[in-house]
């Protein structure tokens, strides 16, 4: 497409060619030089459109098509006033060798950027805090491992809506932003191996730029372009004390469908950042038909309700950057298994545990980024960092080991489950309990 051919080239050509060089394309006498145009305005439709386009083959983590995808959201993130953090724009990790995606995926020893932007706080105390606003812009490439289309592979998946629409609200919200500093420092991460496991919020938890101690939510938009009948998904929104009443009051103004609900886990990267005790938001404007299919593209993103969308997450950064406290974290415990499940969890899948993997890593068992409260996990004892390594009488080398143990198992099974913490071995005992919450 013209447009994003002049976006990955905005040097002219002049620049790139000897004094000189051009003048054997002109005939006519010497002019004076024009004014240059001014620069045109990008629009978040524009940059949906650059990061779904065929060109970038679907922005699998570790391909060149990523890179492009990485180095427009960095140069984006420069012109709408961001800064550099970390000593740049990238903060790069490798896709480990035995994470549980790489065999499937092909991905092993390859390597993510999450590109990250920095908008200081202008409070002299405040600014040593940190929101952060994270989207990821990586998808699944040529289709194969996560494509929900069978026939799919070697096909380009887009993913204008999965998720080029949240990395492209990202700039919004960062330029809207930039132009008022709030009180607290706001970080902007494009995350990378979103598909493959949370593999660059993980990383970023382990390796973050300021404290997450001093980092008071993560508000993360993962699928935002498709507003349907007014109706806004906010999940993690009893993560803490103050979210139900901030949402709602910004909400009396934008009049969505407003369904705030859930507790911090869910397959985004918001998981990676209330695992580590953070409060978390996501915003979501629900599955569609297209999910994970060759058939999520650029003309089908919904620019009015995107902008509706963009204006009310801009609203919650902004009163979470701004307010006067810090949030009282809460630890959420999940509600029952609802009647009519909404993540098509087959029936017959088994028992349920609460442990919530670290898909990024495979130490020889299944490692834990945390557990659910009040799930059978927390109930007998286990918790973040802890390694399982055998469920009943079946070794657990891998989660798929994992998956299967728990398979075999009814709901109201007592187990015993070995973990390894630290340098010592553990075993407790769990009474599994019904999947689905
Ligand atoms: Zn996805």
């Amino acid at each position: 497409m013209l447009r994003s051919a002049r976006l990955l080239l905005p040097i002219a050509l002049s620049a790139l060619l000897p004094a000189g060089a051009l003048a054997q394309f002109g005939t006519s006498p010497a002019r004076p030089p024009a004014a240059p145009p001014p620069a045109p305005v990008i629009t978040a439709l524009d940059d949906i459109r650059f990061l779904s386009a065929d060109a970038l083959a679907g922005r699998m983590t570790g391909s060149a098509g990523a890179d492009t995808a990485a180095a427009y959201l960095a140069r984006r993130f420069q012109e709408v006033g961001l800064q550099p953090a970390a000593g740049g724009w990238f903060q790069t990790f490798t896709v480990a060798k035995q994470a549980p995606v790489a065999q499937h995926a092909h991905v092993g020893g390859l390597m993510g950027k999450n590109v990250i932007g920095l908008l200081p706080g202008h409070d002299p105390i405040r600014r040593n805090e940190t929101v952060i606003v994270g989207a990821h812009y990586d998808h699944l490439g040529l289709g194969g491992f996560g494509s929900l289309d069978p026939d799919s592979t070697g096909k380009v998946h887009n993913g204008a809506d999965d998720n080029a629409s949240g990395s492209a609200m990202l700039i919004q919200i960062a330029q809207h932003l930039a132009q008022s500093r709030p009180a607290r420092t706001v970080l902007f991460i494009a995350f990378s191996g979103e598909e493959l496991g949370l593999l660059g919020s993980a990383y970023y938890v382990k390796h973050p730029i300021y404290p997450l101690t001093s980092t008071i939510a993560m508000v993360n938009l993962d699928m935002v372009g498709r507003l349907r009948d007014r109706r806004l998904i906010v999940y993690g929104a009893r993560t803490a004390k103050e979210f139900p009443a901030l949402l709602d009051s910004l909400n009396w103004h934008f009049g969505f469908d407003l369904k705030a609900r859930g507790d911090g886990y869910g397959p985004s990267d918001q998981s990676s950042f209330y695992a580590a005790g953070r409060p978390v938001l996501h915003v979501f404007t629900d599955l569609h038909e297209d999910y994970h299919r060759t058939t999520d593209d650029w003309q089908k993103i919904d620019t009015a309700g995107f902008r509706k969308v963009a204006d009310f997450t801009t609203g919650v950064v902004t009163a979470l950057a701004n307010r006067p406290s810090r949030l009282t974290p809460v630890d959420v415990t999940p509600p029952p298994p609802p009647s009519t499940a909404s993540n098509n969890t087959p029936q017959g899948y088994g028992a349920y545990l609460g442990t919530i993997p670290d898909m990024s890593d495979n130490p020889g068992g299944v490692r834990l980024l945390g557990v659910r409260a009040g799930s059978p996990a927390e109930v007998a004892g286990l918790r973040g960092d802890d390694i399982i390594t055998r469920i009943g009488d079946m070794e657990i080398p891998d989660l798929q080991a994992m998956t299967d143990a728990l398979r075999s198992h009814q709901p109201g099974d007592s187990v015993q489950i070995v973990i390894r913490r630290g340098t010592t071995s553990t075993t407790v005992t769990a009474r599994l309990g019904t999947r689905g919450g």
